[in-house]
């Protein structure tokens, strides 16, 4: 299912990359070899983006009804391969086969959703001063939109992005993740299948320095929609900016679940397991920091630690990520704090960290501030509800946050304090579905909106046009 050699798709093409250069990409769940991928560089990145810039005019060209039939037909091609699609998930990631399908049906969703927009993408009109005039918005397409992404959730990353910028007349330069190169080869040549024009979605394979660095520096490219950490955001912003590129930033969180001395402790333990240790914690949206108020401390503590203990681990995606989340844990301990149970790498194939749970880490201490991206929980002991708030609005992120209480008052004062993009009562720190903006404060972000009508905003520009309606008396 997965070719030996994942090449690059220009113009609907498979193509090496130019300078003939191969990655190895290895198996998170055992380290074998799993394929080679196209090391693409500047002079793919210049192909792909010109067999993007020749494509977009006719494709704009089409009625929006059209482009939305284009884009159901992908996402039902993408349901009718379902099974496909999430086996070279569960290759790539060694994610279980039920995170696999469920992503899979979330990117179908998002393209059901996107393909809907083709017949309510409803504008606004308004007044004007003057006689005789009306005024309306329409969208217009940014042009040609370079879309890079990290490898966690592969295919709902690149769905999220592709389908509102196809839909809304881009033509698209897809950098998928160095890790998860496969699926969204197969997303694009799907594309393909149903009816995109060759050349509309386009993927380069390779690494972010080289590929990616490449695509976003490209003075052709419109736009810049980039879902990773908040350090290669950064860089990104900063090469972007220079040319004025528009630029969507999806950043990274320290997401915090706080449980209160009311809370259903059952339903809070349930959901903190999820929230930290799901997908290997490899989610922007992971609990990382699990904030409980004292009279329940103990209590909690004790029931998450028997639950956490039973968990299947799952690996994380790489060699270097291992490395990292051991590195941060040694220096957590050195720091004072302890590690209640995991915290060792797993003596079997693959890269395996049980779940771990850490205490006595201070508010201050790196693993406090620092996005681990691996299936590493860090809990804290609050004495009240507004203790608990500024803990956790005492983050350099501020992507989701949830709260566990019986109390309306409670999670009404914790919404409108606590400083992040999505928050939830008695459910865990998750992201959001396909009609839901998502997106985060601070370094979490540049203040866009994924997914929802608002992705529409990220990738058209709104015209205003004002209209004389009757010239003889203007
Ligand atoms: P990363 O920043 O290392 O890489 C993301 C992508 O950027 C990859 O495709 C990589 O090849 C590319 N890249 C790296 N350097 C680049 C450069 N200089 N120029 C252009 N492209 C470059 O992130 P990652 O490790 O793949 O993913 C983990 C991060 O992603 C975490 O911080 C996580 O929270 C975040 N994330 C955020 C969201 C969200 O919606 N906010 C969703 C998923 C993941």
């Amino acid at each position: 299912m997965i070719p030996e050699q994942v090449e690059n798709l220009i113009g609907g093409k498979r193509v090496p990359a130019r300078g003939g250069e191969w990655l190895e990409k290895v198996r998170p769940a055992d380290e074998t070899l799993l394929c080679r991928i196209a090391r693409s560089g500047a002079d793919d990145v210049e192909d792909a983006v010109a067999a993007a810039r020749a494509a977009q005019p006719d494709w704009a060209d089409r009625t929006a009804v059209s482009r939305g039939d284009v884009m159901r037909e992908f996402a039902l091609l993408l349901r009718e391969r379902r099974e496909e699609a999430s086996a070279i998930v569960m290759e790539e990631t060694g994610k279980p086969e039920e995170l696999a399908f469920g992503e899979t049906d979330a990117a179908v969703e998002m393209g059901l959703f996107i393909a809907g927009e083709g017949r309510r993408s409803y504008g606004r009109t308004t007044t004007a001063s003057m006689e005789h005039r009306t005024v309306l918005t329409m969208r217009q397409p940014l042009g040609v939109a370079a879309l890079v992404m990290s490898f966690n959730t592969p295919l709902p990353n690149v769905a999220w992005k592709a389908f509102p910028a196809l839909f809304c007349g881009n033509a698209a330069v897809v950098k998928p993740s160095e890790h998860t190169p496969a699926s969204a080869t197969f997303f694009a040549e799907l594309a393909l299948e149903a009816g995109v024009p060759p050349g509309a979605l386009n993927v380069v394979q390779g690494l972010g320095d080289e590929a990616g660095a490449s695509l976003v520096a490209h003075p052709d490219v419109d736009l810049v929609s980039f879902t990773g950490s908040a350090r290669t955001g950064r860089a990104i912003n900063e090469v972007a900016a220079r040319r004025l590129a528009k630029t969507c930033l999806e950043l990274g969180g320290k997401n915090a679940l706080v449980v209160c001395d009311d809370a259903d402790l059952d339903n809070a333990v349930r959901w903190a397991l999820a929230s930290a240790f799901s997908n290997a914690g490899q989610r922007c949206a992971s609990a990382s920091r699990i904030v409980v108020l004292d009279p329940v401390y103990d209590e909690f503590r004790q029931r998450l630690l028997e639950a956490a203990g039973p968990l299947a681990p799952q690996p994380v995606i790489s060699r270097e990520s291992l490395e990292r989340i051991l590195d941060a844990l040694g220096e957590a301990r050195e720091a004072g704090a302890t590690v209640l149970t995991g915290g060792e790498r797993l003596d079997r194939p693959g890269w395996y960290l049980a779940p771990t749970v850490v205490e006595r880490a201070a508010p201050d201490a790196s693993i406090s501030r620092t996005e681990l991206f691996g299936p590493v929980t860090v809990l804290y002991r609050t004495g009240s509800l507004d203790e608990a708030i500024t803990l956790v609005n005492d983050s350099p992120y501020g992507l989701t946050a949830a709260i566990h209480t019986a109390s309306v008052h409670r999670a009404m004062r914790f919404a409108e304090r606590v400083q992040a993009g999505v928050v939830v009562v008695n459910a865990g720190t998750h992201g959001s579905e396909p009609h839901m903006g998502f997106g985060g404060v601070k370094d979490s972000g540049t203040g866009w909106r994924e997914a929802g009508i608002e992705s529409l905003d990220v990738y058209s520009d709104s015209k205003v046009v004002n209209l004389v309606v009757d010239p003889a008396k203007a």
